[in-house]
Formats: C-alpha cells, sequence, structure tokens
C-alpha cells in the first residue's frame, strides 16, 4: 500500500523494535489492515489508553499467539471520563508504551489525537449498551460506559474485522462490549483474557502509579477482599448478601481505603442471584488515596457443591 503524505506511518524508535509503526490517522490505519487482511492475514487488536503494563502486554502477547498481525490503539478518550475524572493527568508516555507494545507484538500502532477521532468536536452519535452498563461501575460512574462502548465501536469500525482481545480486569466492561458486538452484529470476535497482578495481588492499572507511600500496600486490600470472599463461598456460603458482608468488613478495616461497593454476581447477568451457583463472580471498588481501584476474581460452584477459583 502507497498512503497519502497525510496518513504516513511513522516509524517507531528504531531501538524499540525495528518493526512497529505509529499510524496517527485514521486513513492510513485503516488501509494497513485492510490491506493485511487481503494478503489472507488474520488481524489481532489491542484497544488501550496507554501508559501500557504487563496486563496490557499480556493481551498483544494473546493476540500474537493466535493472529498473524497485531495492531494495538493507544488512545486516552475524553467520551469516558467524567468532568470531575482524571482526563488532563491521565498518565501517558508513548515512547516506553511503543517499546512495550513492540515487545509483546504489536506491529501497528494507532495514535490518533482527540481531534482525529473526534473532528466535529462533541459525538452526537453515541452507543449505549443500557442495562449491562447501569450496575456497579455504572452506578458510580454514569455517563462511563456509553463513553467505551462509543469509542471502542469507532476503533472496530476502524479496524475491521479482527479478534479482539480485552482484560478481565475491567468485567463488567467486557460484558458490555460482548453485548454491543451481539446486539450490533459487529465483525469482531471478542477474547477475554486473565487478569495480570503485581508479586502481592494488587492488579495491574495504569492509575496505581497514582498510589503514594502506604496507599500502595493498603491498595492490596482489594485483593484480600476478594480472597475473603471466595473463603466464605468455599466454606459453604450461598446468600450473596452474607459473601458481600464479609468483604466489606475487610475492606472497612483499612483505614486508607474508602469502599465503594462490593458484590457477589452471576458471571452472565452481573445481577445478585438468590443463591449463589455457577459461575459467580466478585466484584469491589474502593477509593486508596487519589486512585478509584477495581478488581474482580472468578469462582465456579458445581452442582454437587464443588467450588473451583
Ligand atoms: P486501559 O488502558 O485501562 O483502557 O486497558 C486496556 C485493556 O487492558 C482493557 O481491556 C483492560 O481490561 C486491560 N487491562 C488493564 N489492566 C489489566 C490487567 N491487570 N490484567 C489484564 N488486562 C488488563
Amino acid at each position: 500500500m502507497a498512503p497519502s503524505m497525510s496518513s504516513s506511518p511513522v516509524s517507531a524508535d528504531a531501538t524499540a523494535s525495528p518493526v512497529v509503526s505509529a499510524y496517527p490517522t485514521i486513513v492510513a490505519f485503516r488501509a494497513a489492515l485492510d490491506e493485511a487482511r487481503a494478503a489472507g492475514k488474520t488481524v489481532g487488536f489491542v484497544p488501550t489508553m496507554g501508559y501500557l503494563h504487563d496486563g496490557h502486554a499480556s493481551l498483544m502477547r494473546a493476540a500474537a499467539a493466535t493472529c498473524d498481525l497485531v495492531a494495538a490503539s493507544i488512545f486516552v478518550n475524553p467520551l469516558q471520563f467524567a468532568p470531575t475524572e482524571d482526563l488532563s493527568s491521565y498518565p501517558r508516555n508513548l515512547e516506553r508504551d511503543t517499546e512495550i507494545a513492540a515487545e509483546a507484538g504489536v506491529t501497528l500502532l494507532f495514535t490518533p489525537t482527540v481531534d482525529e477521532m473526534y473532528p466535529f468536536g462533541p459525538v452526537l452519535t453515541t452507543v449505549s449498551v443500557a442495562e449491562v452498563s447501569a450496575p456497579w461501575e455504572g452506578a458510580t460512574r454514569p455517563t462511563h460506559f456509553a463513553g467505551v462502548a462509543t469509542v471502542v465501536a469507532k476503533l472496530f469500525s476502524i479496524v475491521g474485522p479482527c479478534r479482539a482481545f480485552f482484560g478481565e480486569k475491567d468485567f463488567q466492561q467486557l460484558a458490555v462490549i460482548r453485548r454491543m458486538v451481539a446486539d450490533l452484529s459487529i465483525p469482531v470476535d471478542v477474547v477475554g483474557c486473565p487478569i495480570v497482578r503485581e508479586p502481592d495481588g494488587l492488579a495491574m492499572s495504569s492509575r496505581n502509579t497514582y498510589l503514594e507511600g502506604a496507599e500502595r500496600d493498603a491498595a492490596i486490600v482489594l485483593r484480600r477482599a476478594l480472597d475473603a470472599g471466595i473463603a466464605a463461598i468455599t466454606d459453604g456460603a450461598r446468600d450473596p448478601a452474607a459473601v458481600m458482608a464479609t468483604m466489606t468488613d475487610v475492606v472497612a478495616a483499612e483505614p486508607l481505603a474508602t469502599l465503594d461497593y462490593v458484590a457477589a454476581v452471576d458471571a452472565a447477568t452481573l445481577q445478585v442471584p438468590a443463591l449463589l451457583e455457577g459461575e459467580v463472580r466478585l466484584l469491589v471498588a474502593a477509593q486508596v488515596g487519589r486512585p478509584r481501584l477495581i478488581d474482580n476474581a472468578g469462582v465456579t460452584i458445581d452442582t454437587d457443591g464443588t467450588v473451583a477459583v
């Protein structure tokens, strides 16, 4: 393909990778992917907001393991931030991100500006995935999932048919995207990937960089709350309220954490069932110092009562 001047890819730092190319424009990125598919290659796609860590890299490696070509996007999407949130201070480091992405097998990096993505200012067309977006994260951040679904729909429209890799770290987001793809018949195969954690159990997150001093150790209270919920279920608890009370107590005992919510839900519906059975997901969100952190864990309760984590 010979891209027009305005759509030429920008070569990344040669020390980072000999092959990764950054595409700041929609037209060039789309053309590069169309060309790859026309040559018979399968495309893996990993959308991110950058400031990459090993959680992001795990998605890229999963894509590289199953697709011929891996594309990723780095775009801090204003639509998914409320006016009170950290859009302007969200951490950014494109040079380092390029190295991490290249190392993880990405060869095409989409790096649009806000003007490139939203040239007409505020978007008039939005995607909202009603019930799936309503509880938990949606209750605290009422505009968040419409912002996510809208940008992901736009990215899928730019990328075209592909396998797209998302982390279970944002479990409700994964459910929102799956439902959007199903409802709108978007030709994308959505793949969920496991949560990557620090050695002490803290789920990796770009926002962990906001944690200061003792807050870093306090932040593992989310993992401890999930473990307490799992232990309660393993000990036979089937009443979601009892499991949620156990999790709440763990977070309440950490003075540096302020609980937003805990939940024990049906993994498919994200609703709290009358009794816990089958695929259960434990969710937790809490403020620890500046960042609001989220985490979750899956538990399977078999019909014979066996519990698997
Ligand atoms: P973000 O840059 O925060 O928008 O995240 C981009 C993608 O990386 C999303 O699909 C996230 O769920 C995923 N992700 C973020 N943190 C982790 C993690 N610790 N483990 C696995 N996936 C993650």
